[in-house]
This record gives structure tokens, sequence and C-alpha cells, in this order.
């Protein structure tokens, strides 16, 4: 375990905006910073950095917290695995409590990797494989290919090296059978498989002595998560930032050729179809996603499958599919780099793929065929957003030759605009963010104000009393459109809030039948009094 005092000291290193700004680009907005939210997409920035609070908060969708919370979300990671990449980010030395340092883990994956690599150098049939393909020196190297060998060698490995292996069977290295124990990858080419902190945490690995599984992939561990991994990505990251373009592709030797080509925002999924545990990876920098599959039906089904969860999702971006025998990676082999160019150009639009992925299932020429592709067309249509229907209705209604009017959108959309039209009111807003700002002034206010006093914001003020450091203040007081009060200013504010609330209380004593007459006289007159006062410019005590 890290020590608290080792946090602790790496916190005082921290500063929110130069943290986020690691991640994303800020903008200077008055006293805070701006960005488009990583966390939800939008195009226009509501997630502000609060430098004079060390916070941020996301007035789009929510989210906030500090340094170390963004890290966290941003890049996935757990609490001590962001302690320990913000520590060596800013070069802060950290302690561990005992000698179960968890990074002691890892290394044993960094070191059969390195095992492998020098195995690949020296293995003729591994080299001429990857020679053939067309990869480069270069690209060897940047990706690490490697070779493992038989699981005799493998296990000798370990096992000359002291390595724990019970450690080694946790990551998916070795694994026990009724033989004993075996190595996971034997005699197969090696692809490592990076986490998003920059470690390794599995491996890819492809046969080169004929065995039924073409590919194989490190089993499930609780550092390696194929559903939420792409190969690649640490790699190309920082391209897909730059260029704003992500290429999702199906093979490592696909993504390796492609890096080489120059498409350098190639990354593939590890032998799964694309998941919804993907796309918080992808949504990072918003991206134009590309889903570059195979043409076979496989392929074709597969990046229908993404097209319709892409464009529920509403990312930008399409499908390119690869004819016949022809994959990225053979392409950039036979040097055709401008036609790959113009294909990751003109992507087919994943509505429009999903669309004719539909129709394409059914004869239209025979009526109850054209039918069912209406409905199931239709059915997917209303999926999408309320703007998308509009526009793709026309296109299912060309695309069948129907009456644009046979194609039918969604009707519950009208009610969730309606949702988001909560009342808020700026006067009541403003009050509780003068205090936020101010906690000192909490202890005069409690004397005065009563929570009932707050008609559309009760939660958020007695929210304030209970636990005034609560995340979701934020959004109150990073609010640029909720004025900043001065103490006087406070006083004037309150004194309205308390006029309306006592003299809404006057008629409500007045009629109301439970009170019996001298109940009725004193109520009336402790109200009658505080409006008196009220009117002199002088806050009352609450006593109600
Ligand atoms: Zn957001």
């Amino acid at each position: 375990m890290i020590t608290k005092d080792s946090i602790e000291n790496l916190k005082n290193h921290l500063d929110v905006v130069d943290v986020v700004s690691q991640f994303l680009e800020l903008k200077k907005s008055g006293a805070n910073f701006k960005a488009c939210c990583p966390f939800h997409g939008e195009s226009t920035p509501s997630f502000v950095v609060s430098p004079a609070k060390q916070i941020y908060h996301c007035f789009g969708c929510g989210v906030g917290g500090d340094s170390i919370k963004f890290v966290m979300e941003y890049e996935k990671l757990s609490y001590p695995e962001t302690i320990e990449k913000l520590a060596s980010m800013y070069n802060v030395q950290l302690n561990y409590d005992n000698n179960n340092q968890p990074k002691q883990d890892l290394k044993i994956l960094e070191d059969v990797n390195k095992f492998y690599q020098k195995l690949f150098v020296n293995n003729k049939v591994a080299k001429d494989y990857i020679h053939n393909r067309g990869i480069s020196e270069f690209s060897i190297e940047k990706f690490e290919i490697g070779y493992a060998p038989s699981s005799m060698d493998t296990i000798n490995f370990l096992k000359n090296n002291y390595y724990n292996l019970a450690q080694a069977k946790d990551l998916g290295v070795i694994d026990t059978g009724t033989n004993g124990l075996y190595a996971r990858f034997i005699e197969r080419i090696t692809f490592p498989i990076y986490s998003l902190s920059g470690k390794i945490v599995g491996f890819g690995g492809r046969t080169i002595t004929g065995h039924n599984a073409k590919y194989v992939n490190s089993p499930q561990t609780k550092v390696f998560n194929k559903s939420k991994l792409l190969y690649g990505y640490n790699i190309a990251k920082e391209n897909i930032y730059k260029k704003n373009r992500i290429i999702i592709t199906e093979g490592y030797l696909d993504v390796i050729m492609l890096h080489q080509a120059g498409f350098n925002t190639a990354v593939a999924t590890l032998g799964t179809a694309l998941t919804k545990e993907h796309l918080p990876l992808i949504r990072r920098g918003e991206p134009q996603v590309i889903v570059a599959y195979d043409g076979d039906g496989a392929g074709l089904n597969a990046a229908f499958k993404a097209s319709v969860m892409l464009s529920q999702s509403e990312f930008d971006g399409g499908v390119v599919i690869f004819g016949e025998g022809k994959d990225p990676a053979d392409m950039v082999n036979d040097g055709k780099i401008q036609e790959l160019n113009s294909i990751f150009s003109n992507p087919k639009p994943f509505i429009n793929y999903a669309i004719d992925y539909i129709i394409a299932k059914y004869d239209i020429n025979n009526p109850s065929q054209k039918q069912k592709a209406l409905l199931e067309a239709n059915e997917y249509l209303k999926s999408l957003g309320i703007i998308y229907q509009d526009e793709y209705k026309r296109y299912i209604a060309q695309k069948l030759n129907i009456r644009e009017n046979l194609v039918k959108v969604s009707s519950d959309v009208t009610r969730k605009t309606e949702v988001n039209l909560t009342k808020i009111d700026i006067a009541e807003l403003c009050i509780i963010k003068a205090i936020l700002e101010n906690p000192k002034r909490l202890d005069s206010v409690l004397d005065i104000v009563d929570s009932s006093m707050f008609e559309f914001h009760r939660n958020e003020f007695e929210l304030l009393l209970q636990d005034i450091d609560n995340q979701s203040l934020n959004g109150i007081v990073l609010n640029d459109k909720l004025e900043t009060y001065d103490d006087q200013r406070l006083n004037n504010e309150l004194i309205i809030l308390l006029h309306k609330f006592y003299s809404k209380k006057l008629t409500s004593i007045k009629y109301d039948d439970k009170l019996n007459l001298k109940e009725k006289g004193i109520q009336l007159r402790k109200v009658q009094d505080a409006l008196r006062q009220l009117k002199q410019g002088k806050l009352v005590s609450y006593n109600l």
C-alpha cells in the first residue's frame, strides 16, 4: 500500500489546471478554464476547471472532482494506479507500507515480453513470416514483436529467474492443466498489449506452427480486460488527439502496417467485437471514428453492429469495408497508400451503413419483404436522436421507394426536452453561491434562514448545511452566470428572500383552518413583526 504521507505529498504537487491540461485543451474563461467535456459528447464547452477551488465540474453531465478524480475517470484507473501515474508524471517519490508493491506484478509481463523479443530475433521462421508480411525492422521494435517458445522453455525461464509462478498464472502467462503447468503462448509470434497507463497487461499471439487457433490472446485477468482495451492505443493516442481520427481495425498486423504507412491513428479490438465498454476510450478527444473491417460476412455484420452502437451513442464517423482478400495490411504491403488514403477519407456514415445493411437483407421487390425491411429500418431509426430521425426518414423512404410519411419517428422525444427545463431561480442560487464562496457567512445565515424559504433550491441549500464541500455543489460555485455577492449585497438579497417568505406565510396563516384563534394570533404577530423589521432593512432570526 502507498503510504498516506506520500499521497499527501503528491497532492501538494498537483495543480488541477496543469493536470487536466495534460489531457485536454483548456481555454481561459474568466477566473476559470473551459473545455469540451471528455465524459459526454458536446460541441460547446461546459466543462470548467477552477484553479482557485482546485476542482473541475461539468455543467452538462454533472461530473466533477479534484486532480486525482479526473485522472482516475479519464484514464479509467483505480485509485492506487492513478496515484502511481501522477507520481511518475510529476516525479514525486511514493513510499509503500509493506512489500506487496502492486508494481511487482506487472514486472513479470515486462520481463516475459523482453524474453519473447530476444527469442524473436533468433527465430528464422517467425522473422520470415513477419518480413513477408512487409513489416519493417523499425515496426518490429516499435511494436515490440516477440516470439513465445515451447511451453517448457517459458516455464524454465520463469523458474530459473525465480519469478512467482502464482503471479505469472494470475497474469495469464502460464496455467495449470491435467499435466501440470503449461505456457499460455506456445510457438507464437507475440504482440504485447498495453494498458492506458502504459503498462503491459497481456499479449496477442499468432501461431507459426499451424496451430488450429490462428490468434490467441491472454485470458481475462484482473489487469487485462479484452472488451475495454484496444491494441495499439498507447502508440496511437497522441496522433488520435492531433488528427482527430481513430481507425478501428480487427487485426494486429493491420495496425502495425497502417502505422508503418503513416496511418498512425490505427488501433484494433482484441479478438472481440466492439462493445459498449470500448466507448469511453474511443470517445477520448472526440475523434472521427472509422471502423475498418473485412468484406466477408462476419466483417460486414460486425461493422453493422458497430454502426448501430456508435450511431446511437452519436459518434461521428463511418465504415470502411475492405474487399475480397484485401486487408489494410496487404494494401500497405502492395504500396497502395494513395488508395488507402482515399478509402479512409470517404467512409460510409454509420447511419447510412446501418440502414443499407438492414435493407440489403430483404428483397424489396417483394411487398411483404419490403414491409419487413421498413419495420426493421424504422425500429433502428427510432433509436436515434430526433435530428437524425428527421434527416434519415427521407433516406429510408428513398431507399425503399416509398412515401416519406410511412417512416415513423419516435414521439417521446418532446417529453425528453421538457425534462431539461427544470425551474431554476437565480436569486436563490446566488445566495447559495455566496455562502459556498465564503463558508464563514454560514454562521450568520443559519440563524436567519430556514431551508423552507428556498422554493426551488431547497435540496441544494440543505446539502450545503450538511456537507458544504459536497461535490454536487460545484456546479453552483463555478457557474459564471451567477453573480458574486459581497456582504452588503448578500444582506439585501436575504432581505428580499425573507420578505417573500414571510409575506406568503402571512397569507397562509390567515387562511389556516387548523389553527385556533389564539395560535393564529401569536403566529400572525410573529410574522408581522418580522415583516416590519425587514422593511427597516434588518434581518430577523427565524423562530416559527
Ligand atoms: Zn460532461
